[in-house]
């Protein structure tokens, strides 16, 4: 490939930071105005005009995924093998230093990572030896104090306690952990970055080498950079390396995890005052799009200041869905994908985003029940969650005791003292005599072979599975569910941990609940509700694999949207309290940060954003009624457009902008007049209101006489006209 195609499809400014002379660069630019593209033509130029060869280039990406995209795209434009290309994320760059220089850290060769669960385990097993009560030590704020040292850097020895018995207590569990990984030869995830710090820090020859080695180092997404990420840069660029960022401070989403805007900052001073590049024109998005989204973060404050503009094509405005709950929502949105569908698009191309993992599950049954492939990027898919799994394994054990695999993963979650010997005595009797784990654990029991405390334990947990099964037998099934989440402990445990991952396991287990309450699993001759729904849940889990590669919807959370584009994109949950959520509303710096994130969801969007959000919404098993989001006012009106299929006034209900509308459609063939009496099974008799909408998507207004005006999908109201 000849020189000057790598500056075609470049404007200047782009054009600019690419051809540049080796120096140190920031790219500061808004979303969607081609950071990652420059990026990775730099790259490119810099192997073919400045000749510098991959080995002595290290590119850092966000994910995994970013990287090995771009490794393609620059071995397409530079025809030469990459292998000795370091490019990666910064766990995955530094994991391969610890592995090159495992003797110099002290590692043992084959050491191996420890994921967040597993951590979490062991440090479960570390308060045990030390004698600590997990209730005044829970494990899980404990994982977040030690992750956080290690982000900033810190060892037990470096804390500074003085008086504080608390954090004293804190930095000798952290030390007694640290100590137990580093004889089974185990790195958590922020070990892998701080080890590599110190590997550079404390071997001048090892710095020495790769400094002199990476002569360009360039980094994306360089605003949700942390503490010891930006160490480990600084440590890794030589003298004489030129360094890239690329960056973008309205898109900074990760500092409730440690990620330091002020990086970039750090980096104009650090690096002698770089050559600073703005990209102003966005590629990406149509114009409404982009001035809506414009419009939502010019409500932040101390934001380094972009403009940012497109000459590309207004577009259409961007669609509001008022939807009058959560399933409206999910159906409303299944619906528009398959019309994008039946016009020739590929499902691919649709992403619908979201706050919470947690949100997906209505989603993804709407997708399936509309034969809809789908794929779930950045989070397990709902079933395949630890604790969806944990809570299903009760309910497995209720519904079948020869379950041995739900027993394996209950029988000691949560902890009940019964350990991994007692464990081992029982796998090997039930395989010695062939019989299920259940039966084992009771003829153990009945011959006195185990010891009094392991004998206890067990005992404890057949009562319990006994008593659930008996207490849930005339229950209907989300009752089934919610009694095995709570008495079974586990719901307990979760809540006794801290941070953010128990906070969504929480949600997902109360999800779990709505789901059963919800999902039309009948009883028939063959299966009970509850053996139905089991097996629903066995098959949405087991689909996964299978459509890796097919046409897809692609469903994500905001935060692993970044980057990322989609021709058209759902943004569903706009309300108050879920998003922004509920802990950001009351906190300035939070509440600017979810606002962040609602302009990474919307510059993900290319020809078609829809913003929807639910009048009410099952939270927790519970309904609740919300406001829509702050977000969606701040959206100037005339780039929006709500859904209703209008034709002329009938009656104003409510002046709001995003709640019930006056709007009317001609009531021809519904089987209803305006103002005629109809009766609802559920809230009584009424009047016709309004009604809007066609085919399956249509929804009736009727005002109740007692419980005052809603909205019904006509196709399930049921009502009868009196
Ligand atoms: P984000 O902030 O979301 O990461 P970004 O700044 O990295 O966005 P890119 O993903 O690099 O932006 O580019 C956005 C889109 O615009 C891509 O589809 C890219 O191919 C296209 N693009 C970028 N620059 C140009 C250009 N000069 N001409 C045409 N298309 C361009
Ligand atoms: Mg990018």
């Amino acid at each position: 490939m000849d020189v000057s195609s790598l500056l075609d499809d470049l404007n200047d400014p782009q054009r600019e930071a690419v051809a540049a002379p080796p120096q140190h660069m920031l790219v500061l630019a808004g979303a969607g105005s081609g950071k990652t593209r420059v990026l990775i033509h730099r790259l490119a130029w810099l192997m073919q005009v400045e000749r510098v060869a991959p080995y002595s280039l290290l590119a850092v990406t966000f994910t995994n995924k970013a990287a090995q995209e771009m490794r393609g795209r620059i071995e397409q434009t530079v025809g030469v093998s990459l292998h000795n290309l370091w490019m990666g994320t910064f766990h995955g760059l530094s994991h391969r230093l610890l592995r090159t220089h495992y003797q110099q850290v002290g590692l043992p060769q084959g050491f191996q990572i420890l994921d967040s669960d597993d951590q979490h385990r062991l440090i479960r097993r570390v308060l045990k030896s030390l004698n600590l009560d997990e209730k005044h030590w829970p494990a899980k704020q404990i994982q977040w104090f030690i992750n956080a040292r290690k982000d900033e850097g810190e060892r037990p020895g470096q804390i500074e306690a003085g008086g504080d018995f608390s954090l004293q207590t804190m930095i000798k569990i952290y030390a007694a952990y640290q100590d137990v990984c580093d004889r089974a030869g185990l790195v958590d995830f922020a070990e892998i970055l701080l080890r590599s710090v110190e590997l550079l820090q404390q071997n001048p020859e090892v710095r020495a080498h790769y400094q002199q080695r990476f002569r360009h180092v360039l980094v994306d997404e360089f605003q949700d950079t942390n503490a010891i990420q930006y160490r480990w840069l600084k440590l890794l660029a030589g003298p004489d390396s030129k360094v890239m960022i690329v960056g973008d401070d309205d898109q900074s989403i990760y500092g409730w995890r440690g990620a330091r805007v002020e990086n970039i900052q750090s980096f104009l001073r650090d690096f002698n005052e770089p050559v600073t590049i703005r990209l102003e024109q966005n590629y990406r998005s149509t114009a409404t799009i982009l001035k809506a989204a414009n419009a939502v973060i010019a409500n932040n404050s101390d934001r380094l200041g972009k403009d940012l503009w497109t000459d590309g094509r207004e577009g259409e405005p961007i669609s509001v869905y008022t939807a009058f709950n959560e399933l409206d929502e999910a159906r409303f949105i299944v619906g528009r994908i398959k019309d994008w569908q039946q016009q020739g698009n590929t499902l691919t191309d649709a992403a619908i985003l979201y706050r919470n993992n947690a949100q997906s599950r209505i989603l993804e049954e709407a997708l399936i029940q509309a034969g809809l492939n789908y794929r779930i990027y950045g989070g397990l898919r709902f079933y395949e969650r630890q604790e969806i799994k944990d809570a299903l394994a009760y309910l497995r054990l209720i519904a079948n005791r020869k379950d041995d695999a739900a027993i394996e993963r209950v029988i000691n979650t949560p902890a009940r003292g019964i350990g991994e010997t007692t464990l081992a005595k029982v796998r090997a009797a039930a395989r010695e005599q062939q019989l299920t784990l259940w039966q084992t654990l009771q003829q153990l029991l009945a011959t006195k072979q185990l010891s009094g405390r392991a004998a206890n334990a067990i005992s404890q947990f057949i009562e319990l599975i006994e008593q659930l099964s008996e207490a849930c037998d005339d229950l209907p099934l989300h009752e089934q569910a919610e009694h095995a989440i709570k008495r079974s402990g586990l719901y307990a445990m979760y809540q006794a941990e801290k941070g953010e991952k128990a906070q969504t396991r929480l949600e997902n287990l109360n999800e779990l609940i709505t789901a059963c309450q919800t999902a039309p699993y009948e009883a028939d001759e063959q299966m009970t509700p509850l053996e139905s729904f089991l097996a629903q849940a066995a098959l949405d889990a087991g689909d996964y694999q299978a459509d890796k590669h097919a046409d897809a919807v692609q469903l994500m959370t905001l935060h692993s949207a970044k980057g990322l584009e989609f021709p058209l994109v759902f943004i569903n949950g706009l309300e108050e309290g879920m998003f922004p959520s509920q802990q950001s509303a009351d906190e300035p710096g939070r509440l600017e940060e979810e606002r962040r994130l609602c302009y990474v969801g919307m510059t993900r969007a290319m020809q078609k954003l829809y913003l929807c959000h639910a009048e009410s919404r099952r939270v927790y098993g519970q309904e609740h009624h919300q406001l829509p989001s702050r977000f969606l006012r701040e959206i100037p009106e005339q780039y929006l457009e709500p859904i209703r299929l209008t034709t002329r006034v009938v009656q104003p209900v409510s002046s709001g902008r995003f709640s019930q509308q006056a709007s009317h459609v001609a009531f021809e063939n519904t089987g209803y007049k305006l103002g005629q009496r109809v009766l609802h099974s559920k809230f009584g008799e009424g009047t016709v209101l309004n009604y809007e909408g066609s085919g399956p998507q249509s929804r009736i207004q009727i005002n109740f006489d007692e419980v005052g005006s809603k909205w019904l999908v006509t196709a399930y109201a049921r009502l009868e006209a009196i």
